[in-house]
């Protein structure tokens, strides 16, 4: 048994744990951290894109020492069905900044790095150790872990739980439920490697210049879900995720959709030749702020994914995740320099901070987009999908009919698939949802 006493333990060393651990450390708390990974990365799995200006709020100056892989300087957004992509892109020779907005990372490499910051400022990082529960003294408060360590438990004044997605700990207490089935999505993803200079000429880059692809359509088979390519040095990480209870529902496998996927013909030529050398399946929370559980309690609070804090939307997860972790530590910071308990009513302040955040602001914003895209996802994944698809080719085809009667056939194959007041109220929810 470790008899010391920590003022902080945290439980995972993923974004959130090391945002978490790495501020507490900093401002001279004694912080534990535990992580069931063989090193810091090794179990996490993500697209993966970072958002710098979370990160240099971390740690200033990043950008010299991270392992970095391209900065991106276009978005793409592919509407696909089964042969054919309606694209919206977007490239700004602005994001050839000095210091770039977003890049891609590989999370095995950063986490590392991420974590040796957490270690240098101070904090213990105790890998290879699985938490298997949280102490609770006779009142229920959390007292600390026991882990998978002989005589592993390990007193604290505050727990933070930066445990993933799973969240098994905090359900395990009874501090939250475990996320239902149309609450998250299972995601499965394949790491493609090609030269260099193939990457490069495929992409339309230049030097470390990045892209991203973000794709939705036929290829999720009607269920919620998307799928996604992103240009490292190196490699293309590509891969698809769709809601659990769709997969429950329908039956389809995330194996199935990826093999589809990757055969698709927008897709194939970008990945031809390619060297799999990495598969990996993870859980993405996604069901936004109405899936958020309780956030602190007595001496614990929870943060990123296992709080469900990921914008679903907007492809964000990573730096809601930094931020939880950062504002969650701050929190427990300021409460430790008044000398005041960690008692649920003061960790509160945790809660008040995140919601002044833009973490909390957006989810709020997007607050009944996660229902409406599950239940009309035959709707906006399948049917809208291959009409404007179909749309876009009598566009632009040249074939001689008049562009009138063009115009009128696409309007009907719209109206016959969905009717009037069916056009009217998808429209009118997908603008509710989104105001
Ligand atoms: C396929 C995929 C693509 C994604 N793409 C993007 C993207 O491009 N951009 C983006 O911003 N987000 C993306 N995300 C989301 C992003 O990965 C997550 O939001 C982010 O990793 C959450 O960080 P976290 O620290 O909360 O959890 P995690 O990164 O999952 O870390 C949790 C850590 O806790 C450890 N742990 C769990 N239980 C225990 C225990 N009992 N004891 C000890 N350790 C434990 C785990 O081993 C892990 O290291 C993606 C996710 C997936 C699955």
């Amino acid at each position: 048994m470790i008899e010391e006493r920590f003022d902080a333990i945290v439980v995972g060393a993923g974004m959130a744990g090391n945002a978490a651990a790495l501020t507490m450390a900093k401002r001279g708390m004694k912080v534990l951290q535990l992580e069931r990974g063989e090193y810091p990365g090794s179990k996490n799995v993500q697209g993966a894109i970072l958002y710098a200006d979370m990160m240099e709020e971390l740690v200033p100056g990043f950008r010299e020492e991270a392992p970095l892989e391209r900065h991106l300087i276009e978005q793409r957004f592919w509407m696909m069905d089964d042969r054919s992509h309606v694209g919206m892109h977007y490239r700004s020779e602005d994001f050839n900044e000095e210091r770039p907005n977003r890049y891609t990372i590989i999370r095995a490499q950063f986490d590392k790095w991420l974590s040796s910051k957490v270690r240098e400022a101070g904090a213990i990082v105790l890998c290879e150790t699985t938490v298997t529960e949280l102490a609770q003294d006779d009142n229920k408060r959390i007292i600390g872990v026991r882990t998978d360590r002989r005589d592993g438990q390990i007193h604290a004044d505050v727990v933070v739980l930066a445990e993933g997605v799973n969240g098994l700990l905090g359900t395990r207490a009874g501090l939250r439920a475990r996320p239902t089935p149309d609450n998250v999505a299972l995601a499965v993803k394949e790491m493609h490697f090609l030269p260099r200079e193939t990457i490069e000429a495929r992409f339309n880059l230049q030097g470390d210049e990045g892209v991203v692809i973000e794709a939705a359509g036929t290829i999720s088979r009607g269920m919620t879900g998307m799928g996604f390519i992103y240009a490292n040095k190196e490699c293309i990480s590509l891969g698809i995720g769709c809601l659990v209870a769709d997969f429950q529902r329908t039956g389809q496998t995330p194996y199935g959709l990826l093999e589809q996927f990757k055969r698709h013909p927008s897709v194939a030529p970008l990945i031809a030749g390619s060297e799999v050398k990495e598969y990996a399946a993870h859980l993405i929370p996604e069901g936004g702020y109405k899936s958020i559980p309780q956030l602190y309690g007595e001496g614990w609070v929870v943060v990123g994914d296992a709080a469900q804090l990921n914008n679903a939307i907007h492809r964000e997860g990573s730096n809601l995740a930094l931020t939880s972790g950062r504002i969650a530590a701050e929190a427990i910071g300021l409460l430790k320099s008044r000398g005041a308990s960690m008692s649920a009513t003061n960790l509160s302040i945790y809660k008040k901070m995140l919601d002044e955040s833009f973490v909390i602001k957006d989810l709020k914003k997007y607050k009944d987009m996660p229902p409406l895209m599950h239940t009309h996802s035959q709707n906006f994944f399948l049917t809208y999908p291959q009409l404007i698809s179909k749309a876009m080719q009598n566009f632009v085809r040249v074939d001689g009919t008049p562009k009138v009667e063009k115009e009128r056939a696409s309007l009907k194959s719209f109206v016959k698939a969905r009717s009037w007041s069916g056009l009217v109220g998808d429209a009118w929810r997908f603008a509710r949802a989104w105001r």
